[in-house]
């Protein structure tokens, strides 16, 4: 049976390894996946088991949005920082932003956002959501596919680490570009397949969290994916402080290791992980 690309629907498809579940470094069971690439858009992504009855009840645990440690806190201060910072300057007048936050999870973004942005929010998950409405912040409870917004538009809006979970991700970005001012900004964070971690870590590559994540993306797909969904210009970035460990963790049953790990910073530095797109209007 063909299996077609969910990023680009193309059937130039093959099986290229099997997955556990796992979530970063963590075996969460022993349900095992298979993960297919596309040879047209260069996507590596799961078949269609989100249309699995208790898909999201197994796989999101209650706790799946929950992050209290005290290292977490600071690494949330600095990446928060620098992407303020980057919305900042895209923006002539930065004190009037309004800025829609796709997945939300418990506001965290939002709330530490400065008050003079306008915030809204959006989440599936009740639980996470129902925490943020003390912050002022405005929150649509749902899917960003099928959230009514009225006549309301964004300067800005951001996705961090969210389009891999979302089944039907040109369907989001189509929406998305209707959603957005003319001289707005979409930015948003996603794993990346064209990695050190990835190319040879494979089934170990920290990002792939499947079956959470539906897909893995690179510059290529992304690229095909947004040109498809009406946006002509962007450009990518490599947030080095996204996840400092990952390439550690993907690397750790790979020979590699012997040479990355002494020199770890400068791997990190030098190896996109992850990536930082950013998609003008
Ligand atoms: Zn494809």
């Amino acid at each position: 049976m063909t299996i077609k690309c969910r990023s680009c629907n193309s059937s130039n498809t093959n099986c290229v390894f099997n997955s556990k579940n796992i979530h970063g470094h963590h075996y969460v069971s022993a349900d095992k996946f298979t993960i297919y690439f596309c040879r047209h858009c260069h996507t590596y992504f799961l078949d269609n088991i989100e249309k699995q009855t208790k898909y999201y009840s197994r796989y999101y645990q209650p706790n799946y949005y929950q992050s209290n440690s005290f290292l977490t806190k600071i690494l949330m201060y600095i990446t928060f920082t620098l992407k303020k910072i980057r919305i900042q300057k895209h923006f002539k007048k930065p004190s009037s932003i309004s800025i829609l936050d796709i997945g939300c999870g418990q506001g965290e973004f939002l709330s530490f956002l400065p008050n003079n942005f306008k915030k809204y929010g959006v989440e599936i998950n009740k639980t996470a959501s129902k925490k943020i409405s003390a912050y002022g912040i405005k929150i649509f409870t749902g899917d960003i596919n099928t959230t009514n917004f009225g006549s309301t538009k964004f300067d800005c809006v951001t996705m961090w680490h969210v389009l891999e979970h979302l089944p039907r991700p040109q369907l989001t970005l189509k929406k998305i570009n209707r959603l957005l001012k003319p001289g707005g900004v979409l930015l948003f964070s996603t794993p990346n397949s064209q990695s050190l971690g990835f190319k040879y870590g494979q089934k170990h590559y920290f990002h792939l969290d499947f079956p959470r994540h539906l897909f893995i993306p690179c510059q290529k797909s992304l690229a095909m994916l947004l040109k498809t969904s009406g946006f002509s210009k962007y450009k990518f970035s490599y947030p080095f402080y996204d996840f400092p460990l990952d390439l550690f963790w993907s690397l750790r049953h790979s020979l590699l290791k012997y040479l990355v790990y002494p020199f770890y910073p400068l791997f990190k530095l030098l190896s996109p992980e992850t990536l930082l797109t950013t998609v003008y209007k």
